[in-house]
């Protein structure tokens, strides 16, 4: 871990990837807002859409046409990531997009060796390029998302302030605990993002206490509201900055971004003294 610090500066990407097997929670809405916040704040950004259903590639305006490269090409035949990244309206942020090839990689995979890390071997190429990494991954636990979980340094959890909300994230930490136990040792988690907030709802309260009665201090502070802005910018192919940069919606991410980095300057100052995982 220290070989990644140098007087306390990082110089390799943390790469970040956000999961939970339960679909709509508002994983691809963390990926998009949460690495435009780190990009505005002129932190290298990549923004890897490692699902088929690629909403977070058309959610930033990018529509591959039949038959252009994407990230299974990066995947599976080791296609240089400068020849498929696609500039977004933000400076700092870049996207690697997806398409619905990557539907059938698991079943093409199946008898390749070591075929859980071939995102973090492709990913260990380009670390030095970025300052973030973030990996948007399907609604499963299924092959893509063991990838991303392989390659990551951390996960974010995103849970819907719902009805049901825990349900499944049981199942979300066994597969983190196996991947650091089998596959992955540095594997840590970010935290759990409670998302889709609304303050009028008795039941988005008493999901709030819930999650934080039995997840405790691996709940970020930050929570996600409700907010109709955040529903509305990817039709316009937008990050919610660059369409109404004051909505609430907006502003969560903004402080998602603050406590992630900040947590993270803190951290790189302890590894720097030494004191840090590692050591
Ligand atoms: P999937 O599992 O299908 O990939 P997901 O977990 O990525 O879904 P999102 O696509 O981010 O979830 O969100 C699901 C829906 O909820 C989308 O229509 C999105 O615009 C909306 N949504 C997400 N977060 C919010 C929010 N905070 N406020 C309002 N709408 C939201
Ligand atoms: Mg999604």
């Amino acid at each position: 871990m220290l070989e990644y610090y140098m007087c306390g500066f990082r110089t390799m990407a943390r790469v970040i990837c956000i999961c939970n097997q339960k679909g709509g929670v508002g994983k691809t809405t963390t990926a998009i807002n949460l690495a435009s916040c780190t990009a505005l704040s002129e932190r290298r950004t990549l923004l890897i859409d490692l699902d088929p259903q690629a909403n977070a590639t058309t959610g930033l305006g990018i529509r591959l046409s039949q038959g252009e490269p994407s990230v299974y090409e990066f995947l599976v035949s080791g296609m240089s990531h400068q020849s498929l990244l696609r500039p977004s309206e933000l400076e700092y942020l870049y996207i690697m997009p997806s398409s619905q090839d990557l539907i059938g990689a698991e079943v093409e995979l199946v008898s390749i060796d070591g075929r859980e890390s071939l995102l973090s071997r492709a990913i260990s190429e380009i670390k030095l390029n970025y300052d973030y990494i973030f990996i948007d991954c399907p609604p499963a636990l299924g092959f893509l998302t063991l990838n991303a979980l392989v390659a990551a340094d951390s996960v974010i959890v995103p849970i819907q302030c719902e009805y049901y909300a825990l349900e499944g994230v049981s199942n979300i930490i066994r597969t983190i605990r196996r991947v650091q136990l089998q596959l992955n040792r540095a594997l840590r988690i970010e935290g759990f993002l409670l998302t889709m907030f609304d303050p009028r709802n008795n039941l988005s309260h008493q999901v709030v206490q819930d999650v934080r009665k039995n997840l405790a201090s691996q709940v970020f502070d930050t929570i996600i509201p409700r907010n109709v802005k955040l529903s509305e910018a990817p039709s316009f192919g937008k990050p919610v900055v660059l369409y109404d940069i004051t909505s609430r919606g907006a502003m969560s991410y903004f402080a998602l971004a603050k406590e992630i980095m900040d947590a993270e300057s803190l951290c790189t100052g302890q590894e720097a003294c030494g004191i840090g995982p590692g050591s």
